[in-house]
């Protein structure tokens, strides 16, 4: 990704006349004063962006990583504020995290992907910040689950809170995946279907975990009109002291805005083929551990039929499957004839499976093994 003078320039095809996304970015840490000054000072030369942002507290996997600088580092944020005019933001996990941060006269806090998934916590930190009028945006939890987001947002709004919005970051997939997080972009226009107006901004960094796989994933958010972008930028990435792999350079970082928001968009369509390959492995990847699994229950099913003295193909069940998977099909938009023939043939293969494991006597439980992949 590069600009480049010489281009002709052509408008966006992203931004579609909707307005201008707010920008988010920043490292994934605050690590010491001059990393956070060197990296805000580069990001104030882009006026698009608005919000700078820099862990304090980090919700680590392992207690042996980095976990933040806290409180001193919202001294940096001060700082950060006063010489460059960017806002400031950082993640809050806790009531104690709000105070703290309110005291820095903070402009706006995110609430993290782990925190989200605990009701207790998420109340105590909405019940922190009645009264207080600044913008909360709340990342999704690790997983799928939209009641659990739609939860959490809606905790904050009966705060009284005027301006809370979300943070699409991409789901825990415990498959082999390119991503390090898979987007599954219908959970969150799920979401902003069921809270028209609600405001989503998508962090790509989160979604990619590989720098590379960035500008494509907010080029798509883009396209499905989220309301901005939170990037994580690192004056040196691959010296970062948390979230090495997914940061990029301040310079990388102002030509992905070019290409997304300004004249041009460089994005090559063989670009575009491999984000989007990336995620249908993973479709298929689920789709062939679900099918592996179905089978280890077939198998299991086939020990108790033969003590029971059944036959393998047992009617009724099959019709009702063959309703249900149909029934499914029409809400999903897929076509029925097409799920019956598929249905049929994994029928067939579940039958077969199961005669030969009545007629041998054997107690072989097919196994599901080998879908917990390296993360790339
Ligand atoms: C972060 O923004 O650096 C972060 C920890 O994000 P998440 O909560 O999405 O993992
Ligand atoms: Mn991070």
């Amino acid at each position: 990704m590069h600009t480049s003078e010489t281009k002709t320039r052509k408008p966006s095809a992203v931004l579609n006349g909707a307005q201008q996304p707010m920008i988010i970015a920043g490292p994934c840490s605050a690590e010491t004063p001059e990393q956070v000054m060197e990296t805000a000072q580069n990001l104030a030369r882009d006026s698009r962006v608005e919000y700078f942002r820099a862990g304090i507290w980090k919700p680590r996997t392992s207690p042996d990583s980095f976990e933040g600088v806290g409180v001193p580092g919202l001294g940096w944020l001060q700082d950060v504020k006063k010489e460059t005019g960017l806002k400031i933001t950082t993640e809050v996990g806790s009531e104690k995290h709000v105070e703290e941060a309110l005291k820095a006269g903070i402009d706006m806090l995110w609430i993290g992907a782990r925190t989200v998934s605990n009701p207790f916590i998420i109340q105590e930190i909405a019940d922190a910040l009645r009264g207080v009028d600044i913008p909360v945006l709340v990342k999704n939890p690790l997983s799928p689950d939209i009641d659990l987001w739609e939860g959490a947002i809606k905790r904050l709004v009966k705060s009284g809170l005027k301006d809370v919005g979300a943070i699409h970051r991409g789901f825990f997939w415990w498959g082999k995946s390119h991503l390090r997080n898979q987007p599954f972009w219908h959970i969150p226009i799920e979401l902003r279907e069921r809270m028209p107006g609600l405001r989503i901004i998508c962090d790509p960094s989160h979604i990619a975990g590989k720098r590379s796989f960035i500008p494509l994933l907010a080029q798509r958010a883009l396209e499905n009109h989220f309301a901005g972008l939170m990037v994580e930028v690192h004056p040196s990435p691959d010296n970062a002291w948390s979230d090495a792999a997914q940061q990029l350079t301040p310079d990388s970082f102002h030509d992905m805005l070019n290409d997304l928001l300004g004249t041009e968009n460089e994005n090559t369509s063989q670009e575009l083929l491999d984000e989007l390959r990336s995620e249908i492995d993973v479709m298929d990847e689920m789709l062939l551990w679900a099918l592996a699994a179905r089978m280890e229950l077939s198998s299991k099913i086939a020990k108790v039929k033969r003590e029971k003295q059944m036959e393998p193909l047992q009617s009724q069940r099959w019709d009702q499957v063959m309703l249900r998977v149909k029934d499914m099909a029409m809400k999903s938009g897929l076509k029925p004839q097409f799920v019956e023939k598929l249905y049929t043939s994994i029928h067939k293969e579940s039958l077969k499976l199961q005669k030969t494991l009545i007629s041998d006597g054997s107690n072989n439980i097919k196994k599901v093994h080998n879908f917990v992949g390296e993360r790339q």
